[in-house]
């Protein structure tokens, strides 16, 4: 059985009390690996750690260039070890093969993008009176808490450590209880890379122990979070008591919103891909579809075809969705089920024969339509779970999909160029596709949410302005 303990400037090291948590299988239920239960003493090393690095150790007087240097070659060894870290990723989250393969592609494609970025940023120059010279510096917060979720655990620690280790940040990470062996592995190859100790440092542990600890320990200079709703408003209120800044990544119900012009053919498949990607278990799964009501009956009846040939089988059997996460995520999609007793069901997919008895599957659903105040039409399932809803025209489009709580992603498939800016405009949402969904991993595009989905922006450029602050500095010359 492996065994991770916490790293902790650059050594690893156990729980004080030897307390561990067990990594179970979300495929079979088996226990893959053991972690170190980490809690406010880990916290509080990994912490002094970080904060000697950046004032006595070499990290803090590394020059951009050489941190962007060590970003470069981390992204080299992910992608040398690929298949190995796919393979852990896939059995650790219980994602599809595929899945964990594109993963570890945007992993070390976040790497590769913060490696090249890091002696990039420039500050300012200000004209400032006749005999000033006002000059503007980007800054590195400091020591910087990376909470982190179960659902993308590479992906986002390419995004959020990447970023602020890009900008001379040291970090403390700490990853999910149900997920995230992979950000182990990284932070030890880290070392490997060049990375001084103290620069990445891993906290494994619940997120009532080690997570609250960190969020409110009294020498971290910044959080950055990505979970639900509930935990980001604890998280900001443990930043708010300490008067620093954060940004929380939570989650939405993101629409996608089809005119009766739409290419079809090329909707479709994306459609349904943004909603059964990683189990629905995606902040930004598109889990409302929005119909023009001429065409409603003819795409609800396209999209339906498509979720009965949908099939559910563990990681390795790589079909189209894995299993979720555990028992309570399996229990949460199954109350939403419950609450749908009263909608039409329109299709749902298939689980393969014979799965593990331990796994926790749930089939793809579609339901429609959906009347927009229904729970399923407002709440997060954080599951396979799409809702169709139809609309007369675009004044009601954009009615139905600003009217949720949330607002992170949303798309809107339609030919005709007016109405695609119209409505890109209207849309409450940090991020908006037109004639697509979420492509590529949108590495370089800036992401984060607005409403109950969160503030501040992580991915591309913008991630480094987050993860640094300006510092103004005027000379006289007389
Ligand atoms: P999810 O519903 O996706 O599990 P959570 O918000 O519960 O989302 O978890 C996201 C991250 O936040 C995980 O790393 C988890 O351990 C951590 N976490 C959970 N509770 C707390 C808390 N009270 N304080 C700080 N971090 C927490």
């Amino acid at each position: 059985m492996r065994h991770h303990d916490c790293l902790i400037d650059g050594l690893e090291q156990p729980a004080a009390d030897g307390r561990t948590i067990e990594m179970l299988s979300p495929s079979d239920g088996r226990t893959i690996a053991t972690v170190a239960r980490g809690g406010a003493a880990e916290v509080d090393a990994a912490v002094r750690a970080a904060r000697q690095a950046l004032e006595t150790g070499p990290y803090g007087r590394l020059a951009a260039v050489e941190r962007g240097r060590i970003l470069s070659r981390m992204a080299a060894v992910v992608t040398a070890r690929h298949a190995e870290l796919a393979e852990l990723e896939a059995e650790d989250c219980g994602k599809p093969m595929a899945q964990a393969k594109t993963d570890i592609t945007c992993l070390a494609r976040y790497l590769e993008f913060y490696g090249g970025a890091a002696d990039k940023v420039h500050g300012l120059q200000i004209p400032f009176l006749g005999d000033w010279l006002v000059t503007g510096l980007r800054e590195p917060h400091g020591v910087t808490a990376h909470i982190i979720p179960w659902n993308y655990p590479a992906q986002i620690f390419g995004r959020s450590v990447g970023a602020a280790l890009a900008m001379g940040n040291a970090c403390v990470l700490k990853p999910a209880e149900d997920a995230g062996l992979t950000c182990l592995e990284v932070a030890r190859l880290a070392l490997e890379c060049g990375l001084p100790p103290g620069a990445l440092n891993v906290v494994t542990g619940y997120g009532e122990e080690a997570g609250a600890a960190l969020s409110k320990h009294d020498d971290i200079d910044f959080i950055s979070f990505t979970g639900s709703p509930e935990i980001g408003t604890a998280i900001q209120t443990a930043a708010a008591q300490r008067t620093i800044g954060c940004t929380l990544e939570l989650g939405g119900k993101s629409a996608q919103l089809v005119f009766a012009d739409a290419d079809l053919e090329k909707a479709l498949p994306v459609i349904v891909n943004a909603i059964i990607q990683n189990g629905g278990q995606t902040c930004s799964a598109g889990s409302r579809v929005l119909i023009e009501a001429s065409v409603f009956e003819q795409v609800a009846t396209r999209l339906a075809e498509r979720f009965s040939a949908l099939r559910v089988g563990t990681h390795a059997m790589d079909l189209d969705l894995g299993p979720l996460i555990n028992r309570q995520q399996e229990e949460r999609v199954r109350r939403f089920v419950g609450r749908a007793a009263d909608l039409p069901l329109l299709a749902e997919g298939r689980l393969a024969p014979d799965l593990p008895a331990g796994g926790h599957y749930a089939v793809p659903r579609l339901y429609g339509p959906v009347p927009a105040g229904h729970a399923l039409a407002q709440e997060e399932v954080f599951g396979p779970v799409l809702v169709a809803m139809p609309f007369q025209d675009e004044a009601e489009a954009v009615r139905l999909a600003n009217g949720t709580a949330f607002g992170l992603v949303a798309g809107l498939w339609t030919r005709d160029g007016g109405r695609q800016m119209r409505v890109a405009r209207r849309l409450r949402a940090g991020q908006v596709y037109v004639n697509g969904y979420g492509a590529g991993g949108g590495i370089e595009l800036p992401f984060g949410g607005v409403k109950r989905s969160g503030h501040g922006r992580e991915k591309g450029f913008e991630a480094l302005y987050e993860f640094s602050q300006l510092k103004t500095i005027a000379f006289n010359h007389g």
